[in-house]
């Protein structure tokens, strides 16, 4: 492989650069209203062409300079990632570097590729699932899927060694609070991690009201009274949840607080699109054309250049200086950066 040296890379806030994000399509299989709205996001919207999208072999590219910049995890998102043609080779490609490969799922399709995906690279799978009750799921997934569908999945994917597994649960006031503790000793005594996030004004099309969320400290809460937890000391800079472990000894939760407990501080992340243009931050409005640069023949030392001087200005923070009273985000949609 003959790996070049590795400067860490800080931003002005002193923030490595250590994780870069990936995603691999902007089309999904389930429409989340948090995420994917169907009214938006229906038969008339215009996804993304094949030819718009980075091909494997420049992904691969990229990530290849993004760790001689000193980029140690890479994580596959989508839109919903399984829905890419042949991701098992691209994983291939990626694994082969000196990283911690990991996806983001909706599940629906995991119980079909956990074991390709495991065997060509992958280390660890996070699954979206937001309740237990059809009844709430199919109403928030927009397309009627079923959650033993997903449940499936996690078991396959825990079968195939992606472990541990994380299990993603946006909690909307009035949607889906109630599902918290049902979903909560579900995983409990599991060697999986439940993990809460709080409804977040990503993109424009979301409807976000920082009345619908549902704080951090309010979900510990509602766990511990039945539950009693108590906090874990992070194991890295940067790790994005706050995690807290049942008391009995017998697993534990992490909580995402973006809105009321903000962590961009410590955020060493950046995206990359499926068009290949790549963002600072999950609730940027522009992005840089990274695409561009593959396609007109740029050398690899001055995309390296160019990414040095991105980071060596990036002043994101949007989540500390989150407005809560404007009503909602002005970015680009989750769908297509993939959170
Ligand atoms: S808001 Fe932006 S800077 Fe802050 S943690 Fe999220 S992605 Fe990082």
């Amino acid at each position: 492989m003959g790996a070049r040296m590795t400067i860490a890379l800080h931003d002005p806030l002193d923030r490595p650069l250590r994780d870069l994000r990936i995603s691999v399509t902007d089309r999904c299989n389930l429409r989340c209203a948090y995420c994917m709205p169907k009214q938006i996001f229906g038969r008339g919207y215009k996804f993304l062409d094949r030819g718009e999208m980075l091909t494997f072999e420049e992904i691969e590219r990229l990530a290849r300079l993004f760790v001689r910049l000193g980029v140690r995890k890479i994580r596959l998102t989508g839109g919903e990632p399984l829905l890419r043609t042949d991701l098992p080779e691209l994983v291939g490609r990626l694994g082969a570097l000196p990283l911690d490969l990991a996806m983001t799922s909706n599940g629906l399709l995991l119980a079909k590729h956990a074991k390709k995906l495991a065997s060509a690279g992958l280390g660890r799978v996070t699954v979206s699932l937001d309740a237990l009750d059809d009844a709430t799921f199919s109403l928030n997934n927009g397309v009627g899927a079923r959650a033993q569908a997903i449940l499936d999945g996690i078991d396959a994917a825990a079968a195939a060694g992606l472990t541990p597994v994380k299990i993603n649960m946006v909690v909307r006031r009035g949607i889906n609070e109630h599902c918290v503790l049902p979903m909560a000793r579900r995983f409990r005594g599991t060697p999986h991690v439940f993990r809460l996030i709080e409804f977040m004004d990503v993109g424009r099309t979301n409807g976000w009201r920082f009345a619908d969320v549902v704080p951090a400290r309010e979900l510990v809460e509602m766990i511990d009274r039945e539950l009693p937890l108590e906090p874990i000391a992070p194991a890295y800079r940067g790790e994005v949840a706050r995690r807290w472990r049942y008391r009995d000894g017998r697993g534990e939760i992490g909580v995402i607080a973006s809105v009321t407990e903000p962590f961009c501080g410590d955020c060493t992340r950046v995206r990359l699109s499926s068009n290949g243009k790549l963002y600072t931050c999950l609730f940027a409005s522009t992005g840089t054309d990274l695409k561009r640069w593959l396609r007109d023949g740029v050398s690899d030392a001055t995309i390296v250049a160019h990414l040095r001087g991105l980071w060596s200005r990036r002043a994101d923070r949007y989540s500390e200086k989150r407005a809560i009273s404007t009503g909602g985000g002005q970015g680009i949609e989750m769908s297509y950066i993939g959170g």
